[in-house]
């Protein structure tokens, strides 16, 4: 019987890996670097070696461990445990995560994707503190989510949990990579916030703050979602503007989600969520507008808790989720 549960989080630049006990202590943690090149072939056969080597050194057999779970970029096949378009990792063809884990361990291989997998980590041992209803909102260059409800991820027809292409505005032009107009991750995001400073700027009808960061948009200058917060923290006018702007996105947002699920938390977490509670306050006030009483009493808009261990963490959680 095994005794120790392997979790992968699988992401663009690194692959963060861990030997836990069911209960979620990492006993052992380790990353290795993500090579991309040669269309990301070199990524898994890399992974698997490097668990091999860790389980020997460790004296641990396929016999001590109940499953491997891992989160990884992309559309995940979670039956077939394929994953297609992953783009940051330059996979262009479906990759068969499941034939090469299968070929590799005698041990039970679960994948899903790492928005999902990051909502496990949450709901289990991070801000959902282990309650039966969880939603997470990944606000990072796009925007993710998980859902887990009754302690497990909630997959609808498969792309559950997709929340970045819910539209939350009909009267804009910025479009998003999906293809639709108006599209939640399209405005919000990381790389949403700066398009919509930019967009601000061109509809100017006069409302807008003529601040020192709005010159520097005016002029084109490159700046990035982390330069908004920090002058928008540092009581910037136009700054304050677009910062407000996308909390009242994210609140109505979560709000959605909120008035059709009424999960005990919704978890901000990603890049953005970096802001904290700065921006937190800002999301939960226009969360609070747009909720009917019951559903604000009982829905908490939270901030993440385990940084970069949410996925590790999550991975560790799919296998309690998927092996009972
Ligand atoms: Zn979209």
């Amino acid at each position: 019987m095994g005794k120790y549960i392997v979790g992968i989080d699988l992401g663009g630049t690194s692959a963060k890996m861990a030997i836990a006990s069911p209960d979620g202590q990492l006993k052992y943690k380790w990353t290795i670097g993500t090579e991309i090149h040669q269309e990301g072939q070199l990524i898994v056969p890399a992974i698997i070696q490097s668990i091999k080597r860790s389980l020997a050194e460790h004296d641990l057999t396929d016999q001590d461990i109940i499953g491997i779970g891992m989160g990884t970029p992309g559309a995940v096949d979670v039956k077939a445990k394929t994953v297609i378009g992953a783009y940051n990792l330059n996979w262009k063809t479906t990759q068969d995560l499941g034939q090469q884990f299968g070929q590799a361990f005698d041990i039970p291989f679960f994948v899903d994707n790492d928005a999902n997998v990051a909502a496990l980590g949450e709901q289990w041992l991070g801000a959902g503190n282990g309650a039966e209803n969880v939603v997470m909102v990944t606000l990072g260059t796009g925007i993710g989510g998980g859902v887990v409800i009754n302690g497990q991820l909630y997959r609808g027809s498969g792309a559950a949990g997709e929340i970045g292409h819910m539209t939350i505005e009909d009267h804009t032009d910025i479009h998003c990579t999906c293809g639709k107009k108006g599209c939640f991750e399209a405005l919000a995001s990381a790389n949403g916030i700066v398009r919509l400073a930019k967009e601000m700027v061109d509809q100017d009808e006069g409302n807008i703050d003529h601040s020192e960061f709005y010159e520097k948009v005016v002029q084109d200058q490159t700046f990035t979602s982390f330069d908004i917060f920090e002058a928008a923290k540092a009581i910037d006018g136009f700054a304050s503007q677009v910062v407000d702007k996308v909390a009242y996105y994210i609140g109505l947002g979560v709000s959605h989600i909120a008035n059709i699920l009424n999960p005990s938390a919704i978890v901000l977490g990603g890049g953005m969520a970096g802001a904290g509670e700065f921006l937190r306050e800002k999301v939960d006030a226009y969360y609070r507008e747009f909720t009917y009483q019951q559903i604000r009493e009982t829905t908490q808009i939270v901030l993440a808790q385990l940084g970069n261990d949410a996925g590790v963490i999550g991975a560790v959680n799919l296998i309690n989720t998927e092996i009972k």
